[in-house]
């Protein structure tokens, strides 16, 4: 069986949403509202939800394959039947509906849930289960995936009393962007209700999903992402496992933005500098490539010395922290003879500034690095520990 299959009696308690033809003519389908379900997030079901048997499930799924060719990653054959992974994805907004749509066309299958239900009709076209509530996607999947809004939006529909006793035995996968406190205190929330968690962060657009060189970063249980490995790979495969610690994910996401942010903020100011200066975009932009090689190549150079601590000034130091502030007056000097908005200049100047009254002018670059280590030593004045 493949590692993120079900037993066959575990899929005895599937339901779909019938399309209006299959129900003139239904078998052995028991009304939703029997299931027994205690939270449903609308107070009636969609009219045609009903839970199918297992064989009607195998059944169509059968068709799907006969339709569509080989078979899929998300199913394995045992014996005569065909047998995978059920995903419920909670959240089919943009992200959330193309991990949907991934998974269905990878065949695992998913159950969807919206707040605003109208959204799901696109995916249940293409073969996805519509889930009355987010109690029932629940109890219907092996692996939840949750992806709303922020983490506010996520509590609201799994941290109710229903919910977390429908989650004992599942894999909770957050796909949700938060931050690494919020990644913790879920895990523990989860972990505490018997279900296995990791935390993920999606470095990559809607559109990407799916795609060989995307990449999803994973942190928390290692039980769940090796057993789920094909399901996750499936969104992604430049996935990858950040560590144990619930937050590493998020950690990581934040610290690769950060540098992304740097960047983006840096090109705004330099681009009002040059446009200041009668220069055009076009021009400015035209220069980015061939500069490129050198600014990667002072990125790396500076993460490789702050990891080894290598923070004096030495004879693989690319310009001392006297010649980068030297160079960096004009900046302040183009800002202030031009009337612009110098407010994250002088952010920098202070940096710089108290570098060099700690006698650092000769040190590298890298010798910054200790004063973003501890803030309250800047505003003490007190000198960061090297
Ligand atoms: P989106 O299109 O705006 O969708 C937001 C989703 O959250 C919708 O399903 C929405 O439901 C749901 N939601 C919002 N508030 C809710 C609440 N109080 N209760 C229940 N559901 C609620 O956003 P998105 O782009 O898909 O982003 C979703 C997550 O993926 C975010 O955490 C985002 O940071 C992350 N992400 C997005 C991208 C990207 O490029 N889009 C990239 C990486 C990560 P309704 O449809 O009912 O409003």
């Amino acid at each position: 069986m493949a590692a993120d299959a079900v037993p066959i009696a575990a899929r005895f308690s599937t339901f779909r949403r019938w399309p209006a033809a299959r129900q003139q003519n239904r078998n052995c389908l028991v009304p939703c509202a029997s299931f027994g379900s205690s939270c449903h997030d609308g107070d009636s079901l969609p009219q045609g939800a009903y839970f199918s048997t297992q064989q009607e499930f195998i059944s169509s799924d059968r068709a799907r394959q006969t339709q569509n060719g080989p078979r899929r990653e998300g199913h394995q054959s045992i014996g005569e039947v065909t047998m995978a992974s059920n995903v419920c994805v909670l959240g089919a907004g943009r992200m959330g509906s193309s991990i949907a749509r991934t998974l269905l066309d990878r065949g695992y299958p998913t159950w969807v849930w919206n707040r605003t239900a109208a959204k799901c009709d696109p995916l249940a076209a293409l073969g996805a289960n519509v889930a009355p509530s987010v109690e029932d996607g629940i109890r219907a999947a092996d692996v939840v995936i949750i992806n709303v809004l922020d983490y506010a939006a996520s509590d609201a529909l799994l941290k109710r009393d229903c919910i977390a006793s429908a989650l004992a035995g599942k894999a909770v996968v957050q796909l949700t962007s938060g931050s690494p406190r919020l990644a913790r205190e879920e895990a523990r929330w989860v972990e505490a209700h018997g279900a296995g968690y990791l935390d993920g962060a999606i470095m990559a657009t809607p559109d990407f999903i799916g795609k060989p060189e995307t990449a999803l970063l994973y942190s928390g249980s290692r039980d769940v992402y090796e057993k789920h490995k094909p399901l996750l790979f499936a969104l992604g495969g430049g996935t990858s496992y950040v560590g144990e610690l619930p937050g590493q994910a998020s950690a990581l996401d934040t610290a690769l933005l950060t540098q992304m942010w740097g960047g983006l903020f840096g090109a705004l100011q330099g681009m009002a500098v040059a446009e200041a200066e009668g220069l055009d975009l076009a021009t400015f932009r035209s220069h980015l490539s061939a500069f490129k090689p050198v600014v990667d190549a002072a990125l790396f150079d500076l993460v490789d010395r702050t990891n080894a601590r290598r923070f004096a000034g030495d004879d693989a130091t690319l310009a001392s922290l006297g010649a980068h502030y030297s160079a960096f007056q004009h900046l302040l000097e183009a800002c202030e003879d031009r009337g612009l908005d110098a407010a994250m200049p002088r952010a920098m100047d202070m940096i710089f500034r108290q570098a060099l009254s700690l006698g650092r002018m000769e040190d590298d670059f890298a010798s910054l690095a200790p004063l973003f280590r501890n803030g309250s030593s800047r505003q003490s004045g007190e000198p960061a520990n090297a």
